[in-house]
């Protein structure tokens, strides 16, 4: 995709946000174009909320600019946005109906009755709710009053719509539901979708491009597959998907891991020392020749689909590592000892 200057319809230069003593945001750099499923993700803590909030509008940045559709936005109070949250709590008004709840907004914009009720009802059915308009949100389930919850949000079409952790409450097979959803619902409408998280499987799953925040900083931005296969440091190999981080000295071209373990090429990486990742799924055990480490399987944990073995190997100068085997076969038993191979492709290297 080449980005021409109207496919930005967000951006974030250098953006600050100070507490007191607190850095909640320490400079931030992206942007969110047209149309796109864009999150931020990072651990808890790391400034995800505050950044939201100060496109929102209900924070101002310490230092920096927001630009909404080129205009830088320092000016433009909240309501007059072109976004709109929904909420990481369900903050549905009681006592009105599911499609009083929706058109709550139009209402205070000045939108006659008509057009409000089509209007709602319209968006009652983007969600999948036909024929709940005049139900009360307590008699939905959680997952049904998610969703009036994004219908009223929807409801105002705005350009961005900006959504923080909004599926962290609900039950692992709900959450996946609602993920399929929430996609499907983006490619039906025009707007932004701009979605904060620290489930990086959400956050994977669901977005066209996303950004990874460590500590009021951005580490990366990128597609997700381009952030799992190629993470920009540690921090996002480890965040991102799991990984194994090994220590290696490079030295001649050979990457060499733990105390005199196995090599393989350096790549572009200079002579020094390194910090290695490698995926658990990437490690295979092996049948025949030289193995890469060999190691007494510490601890196994069938998956089902897959089983995990944590591995201490008998290289010197090297932790444990985790290894998955996928499907349903359990080919080392805890207390064996195996033998394992890393290709030579798979290792990332990065610099110390
Ligand atoms: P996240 O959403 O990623 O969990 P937040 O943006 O909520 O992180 O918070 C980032 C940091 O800023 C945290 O250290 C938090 O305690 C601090 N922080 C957030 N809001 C305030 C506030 N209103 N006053 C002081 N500190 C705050
Ligand atoms: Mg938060």
């Amino acid at each position: 995709m080449t980005d021409s200057p109207t496919d930005v319809l967000v951006e974030l230069d250098g953006v600050r946000k100070e507490y007191g003593d607190v850095t909640a945001v320490d400079g931030v750099d992206f942007d969110i174009r047209r149309g796109e499923f864009f999150s931020l993700v990072g651990p808890s803590g790391c400034g995800k909320t505050t950044t939201l909030r100060m496109i929102s509008g209900f924070e101002r940045p310490t230092d920096g600019t927001i630009r909404l559709d080129g205009r830088d936005s320092e000016a433009v109070p909240p309501n007059e946005r072109d976004t709109n949250l929904v909420f990481q709590h369900l903050s549905l008004f009681p006592h009105m109906t599911v499609g009083e709840n929706v058109e709550y907004g139009l209402k205070k914009s000045g939108m006659d009755a008509e057009e409000r009720r089509s209007k709602s009802e319209e968006y009652l059915s983007l969600v999948d709710l036909d024929g709940y308009y005049d139900r009360k949100p307590n008699e939905l389930s959680g997952g049904q009053q998610q969703r009036v919850a994004l219908a009223r949000a929807l409801v105002n079409e705005p350009s961005v719509l900006l959504f923080d952790e909004p599926l962290s409450s609900l039950d692992r097979k709900l959450r996946k539901q609602m993920q399929v959803e929430l996609r499907e619902i983006h490619e039906k409408v025009d707007g932004s979708f701009f979605y904060v998280t620290h489930d990086q499987e959400v956050a994977m799953t669901l977005s066209d491009r996303m950004a990874v925040l460590n500590e009021g900083r951005v580490e990366q931005v990128g597609r997700p597959e381009e952030i799992y296969r190629e993470p920009a440091s540690p921090f996002v190999a480890d965040f991102i998907g799991d990984t194994n981080l090994v220590a290696g000295t490079v030295n001649g071209g050979t990457v060499t891991v733990g105390d005199g373990g196995f090599s393989f090429p350096a790549g572009d990486a200079a002579d020094g020392d390194v910090t290695v990742s490698i995926r658990p799924e990437d490690i295979e055990i092996s049948d025949s020749g030289t193995p890469s480490f060999e190691g007494e399987v510490v601890e196994r944990y069938f998956q089902g689909d897959q089983t995990q073995y944590v591995v201490d190997p008998e290289t010197a100068g090297l932790d444990p590592i985790t290894v998955v085997v996928k499907g349903r076969e359990t080919p080392i038993e805890q207390g064996d000892t195996g033998s394992f191979v890393v290709p030579d492709d798979v290792p990332v290297v990065f610099d110390d």
